[in-house]
């Protein structure tokens, strides 16, 4: 009463890599349904898919265009700008208080100048839109520098610069 070893191979099907013709595999795409070699598999958090599959996924997840990170990086630096400006006057002759304002502003104007950029192109993402909005957000801090310079408020200036770009990150960094 022992299986015989034919009777168990007519029962696996032998299937070959769709990319690699030579390679025997029992592996399928679970969305495409082609067979691939442990090679091809990409493991997803949806089962073992097919490169090209999860290309498709990926493309379908970045849908953001030229123009639109174009788009983003204008509003950030122009809203980097004025936020770095509007904080910096808030928290001249403040001293400590100021910092400390400054601090939770400057992360407030962040997360919003993220959210800002992000609807002004649909909420379309790109591979790119955390690097833009952030650089956005410390080239706009960067243009306020001299009035920093003039009004003394050089450490409220790091704090926000700082805080901002950070918050930018945090909002925009998706999937990682
Ligand atoms: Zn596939
Ligand atoms: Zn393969």
């Amino acid at each position: 009463m022992i299986d015989t070893p034919s009777r168990i191979d007519s029962e696996v099907d032998v299937l070959y890599c769709t990319v690699h013709p030579s390679v025997e595999t029992s592996l399928r795409c679970n969305k495409c349904g082609r067979p691939m070699c442990t090679k091809c598999a990409v493991r997803t958090p949806v089962g073992y898919r097919c490169r090209e599959c999860v290309r498709g996924q990926q493309a379908a997840f970045y849908n953001a265009g030229t123009m639109d990170v174009v788009v983003q990086g204008v509003v950030s630096v122009i809203l980097g700008a004025i936020a770095g400006g509007l904080v910096g006057l808030i928290g001249l002759g403040l001293g400590f208080w100021g910092w400390f304002i400054t601090f939770w502003a400057g992360s407030a104007a962040g997360a919003l100048i993220a959210d800002i950029a992000h609807r002004a192109v649909s909420r379309r993402r790109s591979r790119y839109t955390w690097m833009v909005v952030a650089g956005g957000v410390g080239v706009g801090a960067l243009l306020v520098l001299p009035v920093a310079l003039l009004g003394g408020n050089i450490i409220g200036w790091g704090i926000y610069g700082f805080m901002a770009v950070s918050a930018a990150i945090g909002r925009l960094r998706f999937g990682r």
